[in-house]
């Protein structure tokens, strides 16, 4: 269970982010820091919530999987 939940975190988005999803303006926001996708950094699915890439690169931020 642990390892197929894991995987879904990364590709289904959780309760919080599908009410985000129904608000047209906060689809493509960061839901860490409130930020808009970019180009070099966009949004993924980290534990079902939408956010920037660099996040879970930057050990400091509380997203870093190392
Ligand atoms: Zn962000």
């Amino acid at each position: 269970m642990g390892k197929i939940k894991q995987k879904l975190d990364r590709i289904v988005p959780n309760a919080g982010q599908r009410e985000r999803d129904r608000t047209p303006r906060l689809v493509n926001v960061c839901s860490a820091c409130g930020h808009d996708s970019a180009a070099a950094d966009p949004l993924i699915l980290d534990e079902g919530s939408r956010i920037h890439r660099s996040h879970t690169q930057n050990p400091n931020s509380g997203f870093y999987r190392g």
